[in-house]
């Protein structure tokens, strides 16, 4: 019967691994010592919201971060399952916009404010709805030297906290800071930063407020040592909780970290494993060329392998090779496969020269581990000059992922 539905049988596949994911968050919220928000924003950093925020929650997270009020519905949605009796925070890390304090209330959405528009779209919609004083918790974000959002400690917090009298529906249920050099543990950005938030929490206390929660810090600030000494320190002085914020190393990434000092390094297991299949095999003469523009003239008679993958699906195309310069490889057979020639939109071809077995249908892994080797996020992130982030969140939608 023929079936509109629309199908994922392509042979690519980014699988999750569930037991990975728990296990990163319960080894960071360990090493931590105190609540861990744990990020699920950019669909998870590529590997799927809708399938990671359940088993962060399972693991015991009950604060999640997103960026936007479309985010954090779909996060909501996902929960509405096996954790829909765990009470579950989801933060908006970067604001609320025009339009979007219904939908915030509704889902019961913890949006970070900093500017006083965002304070009156909230009490607006609270007051159009009688909600009762307080009843509608906010963070408010304070810019300690990040200079992107947030509120500067002095005058514009004056402001902004003259201003939270004039909402009396909202109630300031957390503060937070965002620190810029926290892989580098011995940069004096950090301290500053950190003695900025401690004034401006201050500066908070004195106008009568009393945050349920502060927090701050990223994967580097936690591996570096920082958070788990001073977060906990400055919340306990002010009466209030401590969190710290994660996001990459949930996923099994740990920044290289410019610091000689020990620092906590939790085991981390790499969550996320992007394969294809072989679809296609053949031989070519020395002398042939290979893909668009002839950047590849093979030097031997070679054996190629075609895999039904590109950079419309986030494998870089600066893992690209040309006769002279070598570029990216995927795993087959547990061995490395060169990247022969350009990586085109929807196709990439490999060497497989040396592993006379290669078979139609063989897996090659992406990213990911096979036998004893292994290729990161990390590893594209060096030849395509950017960051392993950009790299995960790149992986485009065309590629499913599926909890393992
Ligand atoms: C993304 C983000 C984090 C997490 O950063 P990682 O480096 O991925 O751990 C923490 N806090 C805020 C405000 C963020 O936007």
């Amino acid at each position: 019967m023929p079936s509109d539905t629309p199908r994922r049988t392509r042979p690519i596949v980014a699988s999750i691994s569930a037991a990975a994911l728990r296990h990163n968050y319960s080894a960071l919220r360990a090493a931590a010592g105190m609540e861990t928000l744990a990020v699920v924003k950019a669909d998870a950093y590529g590997h799927g919201a809708a399938l990671c925020a359940p088993e962060l929650v399972a693991a015991g997270a009950r604060w999640l971060g997103v960026t936007s009020v479309d985010e954090g519905i779909a996060v909501r949605h996902a929960l509405r399952g096996a954790a829909a009796d765990i009470p579950t925070h989801i933060l908006v890390m970067c604001g609320l916009w025009q339009g979007e304090a219904g939908a915030c209330l509704d889902h019961a959405l913890t949006p970070v404010v900093w500017e006083p528009y965002q304070l009156h779209l909230l009490q607006a919609e609270g007051e159009r709805r009688a909600l009762p004083s307080g009843s509608v918790p906010v963070h408010v974000e304070i810019d300690t030297g990040m200079a992107r959002q947030g509120v500067k400690p002095g005058a514009a917090l004056h402001d902004l906290l003259t201003c939270l009298q004039t909402t009396p529906v909202l109630r300031v249920d957390g503060a937070m800071t965002h620190l810029a050099s926290s892989e580098c543990a011995a940069d004096p950005q950090n301290t500053t930063q950190m003695d900025r938030f401690r004034q401006a929490l201050e500066q908070v206390q004195r106008a009568g407020l009393r945050p349920a929660w502060v927090h701050a810090g990223n994967s580097a600030s936690l591996d570096s040592g920082l958070m788990p000494h001073a977060l906990p320190a400055l919340a306990a002085t002010l009466g209030t909780r401590p969190m710290t914020r994660t996001g990459v190393a949930l996923y099994g990434y740990a920044l290289p970290l410019e610091s000689a000092a020990p620092h906590v390094e939790p085991h981390l297991r790499p969550v996320l494993t992007w394969t294809t299949r072989i679809v296609s095999l053949r031989d070519v003469a020395a002398g042939s060329t290979v893909g668009y523009n002839a950047a590849f003239v093979a030097p031997r008679p070679m054996r190629l392998a075609l895999l039904p993958v590109g950079y419309a699906d986030g494998f870089r195309r600066a893992l690209s090779s040309s006769t002279h310069q070598p570029g990216g490889a995927v795993l087959i057979g547990g061995r490395r496969a060169p990247v022969v020639g350009r990586v085109s939109m929807d196709l990439t071809v490999v060497d497989v020269s040396d592993l006379p077995d290669a078979a139609i249908g063989d897996e090659a892994v992406l990213i990911g581990s096979q036998g004893a080797e292994h290729i990161g996020a990390d590893e594209h992130a060096r030849l395509a000059n950017t960051s392993m982030y950009e790299v995960l969140c790149g992986i485009s939608d065309r590629v499913p992922r599926v909890l393992s």
